[in-house]
């Protein structure tokens, strides 16, 4: 049998801090124990946002803590036609509609509705399905105008396609239990964005098959995505990788760490005086 395959898979939008290093040194732990290898993936679709200065910065942060990685590593910016192809299989099957709603008419149809994404790096809100209702002569008229539109799935008719529940095995490698995710949940969720030719979501799934990557170890945060991803691994035909959603770092407040909170960075602390060896420390997570 092959050895496990997990990753660690970074946007490079900005300074890692202890999450990262507790989600990484988590997958190392794991990847070590079980004999298997350890991939770095770099999340760059967003072109707008990621920064070489900052996947640098991460290679840099990643070899303090004591990292190596297998090279080339992927980065996703080199993967939009396969992105592409795969969205393009998706609309083939009936199962897309470009979205012209722009952010700001969405946030005022949504103000008094509850936020409902729990963390969904693709869209704000649950799609009331405006533009699903739209003319189809509408629709032709402002794609030929040059419309800037995201793509959103048809979450209701892809879930009906697919006629089972989505289940995925969660929890640490030997100890994992089968759960039941809530795609519906999602809504019509955006799997291209307007900015970029993809999304978290598809970009995600296909490069987790492509690379082989048999466990995915990340933060809870994402543990509702999961739904979606089953939902377009499913209908891809790609295979569903074990999923462990661990704890996530969090600041005195309780609140998840981030750059946009003033977290620090493993560069703040490495700059402080912290040493790998501390930060190995804080980052512990429980793993057995
Ligand atoms: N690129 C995502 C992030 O930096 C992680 C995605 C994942 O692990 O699935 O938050």
């Amino acid at each position: 049998m092959s050895p496990p395959v997990f990753r660690f898979a970074p946007s490079p939008n900005g300074r890692l801090h202890l999450g990262h290093a507790a989600s990484v040194l988590l997958n190392a732990r794991l990847a070590e124990r079980m004999g298997g290898r350890l991939l770095l993936r770099i999340e760059d679709i967003d072109t707008a946002r990621a920064r070489d200065e900052f996947i640098e910065a991460i290679l840099d942060d990643l070899a303090w803590l004591g990292l190596r990685f297998e090279q080339p590593v992927l980065r996703q910016s080199t993967r939009f036609a396969i992105y592409a192809e795969a969205l393009d299989k998706l609309a083939a099957q009936g199962l897309t509609y470009p979205c012209f709603c722009t952010r700001a008419a969405l946030l005022q149809r949504a103000s008094g509705h509850a936020r409902n994404h729990p963390r969904d790096p693709d869209s704000i809100h649950r799609y009331d399905g405006f533009c699903r209702h739209l003319p189809e002569a509408t629709v032709v008229r402002r794609l030929a105008l040059g419309e800037p539109h995201v793509l959103r799935l048809k979450m209701d008719d892809a879930l009906a396609r697919i006629g089972a529940a989505l289940a995925w095995e969660e929890g640490l490698p030997g100890a994992t239990h089968a759960v039941q995710g809530d795609a519906a949940a999602w809504g019509d969720a955006v799997i291209r964005r307007k900015e970029f030719p993809a999304s978290y979501h598809i970009a995600v799934v296909l490069d987790d098959a492509a690379q082989g990557v048999t466990h995915v170890v990340r933060g809870r945060d994402l543990y509702h995505a999961t739904a979606i991803h089953r939902v377009l691994q499913t209908l891809l035909g790609l295979p569903a990788p074990q999923y462990h959603h661990h704890a996530l770092v969090l600041d005195t407040d309780g609140d998840k760490l981030a750059k946009s909170r003033g977290s620090p960075a493993l560069a703040d602390l490495r700059a402080a005086g912290v040493r790998a060896d501390d930060v190995r420390r804080r980052a512990a997570l429980p793993d057995a």
